[in-house]
């Protein structure tokens, strides 16, 4: 008796917990039916290790998504507008992480939560002169609260598949090895999760890589599908509504043709 109760706990808090969190795959799934890797930084910016994430990016030519946080952004510190313009010229997509990153299905009342949602997308919008399409909640949560605030705003939680927890644990070789070990055995799309105001992310980020190219470089070789890092403005247009993207071309369609009427009856 006391062992089926246990039992049925312990049932009820797998099924309590999974209902509580987001689904996978985060991204979709792999479009180029091998394993597919998006890079994410969340927390930012710092001024100190957001420009050195930003010039590993660039050297490999990779386009992240940055769930930025507000009070980091709404600063004194004249260092983080140009950051936050350079991100922005360097391709990448900036998204909201939050005004004060607390955990908004704890946080006391409904109102804190809306706060800490809307003066975060504020705050960001205002600095980089850009609409925030993705949100991630801190810690990743999710409750009924948050279902119905993101809802009520039209936004889609974006979350995760690989979290090395370097934030947690600040061990370079442990965050490589979870990395490149769950690319290595994995044949989907993986959002991956990483902080860019760490220094162990900093450190980590370019064995990542080259650990990337190496096995590329064998999976060519060897006549496999290679890790495809995926480019965070593909996935951003690959998530428009079909409809949206058609839209979209048939404006671009017409304004084409509009220059070429105007071309046709000016001097
Ligand atoms: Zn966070």
């Amino acid at each position: 008796m006391v062992r089926s109760t246990v039992l049925f706990l312990l049932i009820a808090v797998a099924t309590s917990a999974s209902a509580k969190g987001w689904s996978t795959p985060a991204g979709g799934r792999s479009t180029s039916g091998g394993p597919e890797v998006l890079f994410t930084f969340d927390d930012g910016p710092n001024p100190t290790t957001t420009p050195k994430v930003l010039d590993i990016l660039a050297k490999h030519q990779i386009k992240a998504v940055f769930f930025m946080v507000g009070e980091m952004v709404d600063t004194q510190n004249k260092k983080v507008p140009p950051i936050i313009a350079r991100i922005l010229r360097d391709g990448h997509v900036i998204a909201n992480h939050t005004m004060t990153h607390q955990d908004l299905c704890r946080v006391k009342t409904i109102e804190a939560a809306i706060a800490d949602i809307d003066d975060g997308r504020a705050a960001i919008e205002k600095v980089a002169a850009v609409q925030m399409v993705w949100f991630r909640a801190p810690f990743g949560v999710r409750c009924d609260r948050l279902d119905g605030l993101l809802a009520e705003r039209g936004i889609e939680h974006f979350h995760w598949d690989l979290d090395p927890q370097e934030w947690k644990h600040n061990d370079k070789t442990k965050t490589v090895n979870y990395v490149t070990g769950s690319l290595a055995r994995s044949s989907a799309r993986n959002v991956l999760l990483l902080h860019d105001i760490k220094p162990v992310t900093v450190a980590a980020l370019p064995e990542i890589l080259a650990w990337i190219d190496g096995e590329n470089a064998k999976r060519t070789k060897a006549n496999q599908k290679p890790i495809r890092i995926l480019q965070a403005p593909e996935l951003a247009i690959e998530q428009l509504p079909t409809g949206l993207v058609a839209f979209a071309r048939d404006a671009i369609e017409r304004l084409r043709g509009l220059r070429g009427d105007l071309a046709s009856v000016l001097p």
